[in-house]
């Protein structure tokens, strides 16, 4: 039977305009766009529009304080919420749309009317804490959909898989003491935002629960795939997840401008190949993935084909 992918994306993503130039901008989404109509795979997704996330999921990840901060932010017409953070009038409803993009598709995985999707979101997530904008991220999307699926969609068990070439430092701190959100990165180290050491392994009821892979610059495929193939699938196999999130970073790409990792095409694919196999043998084929960074716009499209194709094989 054909497989039943989502393409989560809305319009209102390029909305959320830098003030200068920045490396984060809408460009980013009309090349991976223009890349899935040129690849012919625009046909094969199931399109979905994003909801808006409510108050009570933001809520689980973000305090009100910082939600009505960036309201404000956006309102009043402040540019910088952090040195690398910007927001424009638009970006308040956008990143809630964002956010709402991934318990959207999480919503639709349980009941049934997709197999798998891909959220192509901006402004990214992973970054950003329980209080504070950080590193172009505003809402952690796929933090929010996984504190939403256990909270409101009656989710045991959830696993995020972030291979952004950046760790995710307001993920891993939103699930550090959670033994029911199981968080691997593999990152560039050392490198921006300074965290992901090895040695961080999670807190209290959460040890064990947190795996980092921090690989030196000039680092490629091969110690992707083998931190996958050797360790992160047999910590699937004992955890069980009911659920795989994917923080999809695309800039650990070898023509990435804002990394020294040297990843292909082939590996995103093979990456893509690797979780759906975990994810059919632990839970029904479960994936959601989450557009994070990616820099080249061609390399930023070429990647995102190569991941949606393997989604829907
Ligand atoms: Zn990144």
């Amino acid at each position: 039977m054909r497989k039943r992918v989502g393409l989560v994306y809305d319009d209102a993503f390029l909305r959320h305009v830098p003030p200068d130039r920045h490396p984060e901008g809408p460009e980013r989404l009309t090349s991976i766009v223009d890349s899935l109509k040129r690849e012919k795979l625009w046909d094969k997704l199931e399109h979905v529009a994003p909801e808006r996330v409510t108050d009570s999921e933001l809520h689980l990840i973000h305090s009100s304080s910082y939600v009505s901060e960036v309201e404000a932010a956006c309102a009043t017409g402040v540019h910088r919420l952090d040195p690398d953070t910007y927001v424009a009038a638009e970006s308040y409803a956008v990143a809630r749309l964002a956010a709402g993009a991934v318990t959207t598709a999480i919503r639709k995985l349980i009941e049934g009317t997709l197999d798998s999707a891909f959220c192509a979101v901006r402004p990214p997530g992973h970054h950003a804490e329980r209080d504070r904008a950080m590193g172009f991220c505003l809402f952690n999307n796929v933090a929010i959909g996984a504190a939403t699926a256990r909270a409101h969609l009656g989710l045991e068990k959830v696993a995020i898989l972030d291979w952004d070439v950046h760790h995710g430092n307001g993920t891993q701190n939103s699930f550090l003491s959670d033994n029911s959100v199981h968080y691997t990165s593999i990152h560039q180290y050392p490198h921006y935002p300074g965290s992901g050491a090895a040695a961080e392994k999670g807190a209290g009821n959460g040890l064990g629960y947190t795996m980092n892979f921090p690989l030196p610059a000039g680092a490629g495929d091969e110690e992707y795939l083998s931190a996958l193939e050797v360790f992160w699938i047999p910590e699937m196999e004992k955890f069980k997840p009911n659920l795989i999130l994917v923080s999809a970073g695309f800039d650990a790409h070898l023509d990435d401008p804002l990394s020294a990792i040297s990843l292909s095409e082939k590996c995103f694919a093979e990456m893509t190949r690797m979780v759906l196999r975990c994810a059919d043998r632990c839970c029904s084929g479960r994936v959601v993935s989450v557009l994070e960074g990616g820099y080249d716009l061609p390399a930023l499209g070429r990647s995102v084909a190569a991941h949606v194709r393997e989604l829907l094989k």
